[in-house]
């Protein structure tokens, strides 16, 4: 399953993106970060994170809300990743290492916390890592309609909000007004991700979480800390 799914995710990114210049990051309002396949980890719904579900909708799970410790699947092979990168991606989630989690804590940035994060063996009591999971109190309003690249009639019947599929290259845009009381770290209203699974049952679940938008300040952080595995993408600011 697990190959299945890392095939899928590979397929899905395996898409033209567009590329900028630190200049444009610079002047971004606030930028977009996907995780790429090369650094996904499992973890997650199906490894005993807990989640409030009164607000997530019953057909894709879309407003579920994490209440627990992040844990991830200490039995997999990408738990190598923790070794290889400085920050891996889990489902939209990003967990960085300790090192990266200080230089975040010293930076004073709004709107962002961070959290524990275990790792779960079968038969064993979870293992707390040093790496950190990013938190973000704020979350966007929904995309404005003139973002390309976004099929928004793919998106889930019963909430509008889940099962969001895009064709490359995407080009997220927000309307100004729906960005005042943005913070440094925010995130993304939709749900992204064409393979959701989702019957009620934490225990199967394979859910994506929204997407991260954070101000240059963190993208800067990012790069100074020598980050890979993540496409930055700036946002459009529209009038509509
Ligand atoms: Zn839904």
């Amino acid at each position: 399953m697990q190959k299945l799914l890392v095939a899928y995710k590979v397929d899905w990114l395996d898409q033209r993106w567009d590329e900028y210049t630190d200049e444009e990051y610079e002047a971004a309002r606030l930028i977009v970060v996907h995780g790429m396949s090369e650094n996904h980890i499992v973890g997650g719904p199906r490894f005993y994170t807990e989640y409030d579900l009164s607000n997530a909708c019953p057909a894709c799970g879309a407003g579920m809300r994490q209440t627990g410790a992040y844990m991830l699947d200490g039995a997999g092979p990408q738990t190598v990743r923790l070794g290889q990168f400085r920050a891996v991606d889990s489902y939209s989630e990003i967990i960085v290492d300790q090192p990266l989690a200080e230089t975040l804590t010293r930076a004073n940035l709004s709107g962002l916390s961070l959290r524990s994060v275990y790792a779960i063996q079968p038969d064993e009591v979870p293992d707390e890592l040093i790496w950190k999971q990013l938190w973000a109190s704020h979350t966007l309003p929904p995309l404005s309609p003139r973002s390309t690249g976004i099929d928004f009639d793919s998106a889930c019947k019963t909430c509008r909000r889940g099962k969001l599929e895009s064709t490359s290259p995407v080009r997220f845009a927000y309307r100004a007004r729906d960005l005042e009381g943005s913070k440094d770290v925010n995130r993304m209203w939709e749900h992204f991700g064409e393979y959701v699974r989702w019957n009620g049952d934490l225990k199967t679940a394979v859910l994506w979480q929204p997407y991260f938008v954070v101000t240059p300040k963190v993208w800067r952080i990012f790069r100074d800390a020598g980050v890979t595995g993540f496409q930055w993408l700036p946002i459009r600011v529209v009038e509509e």
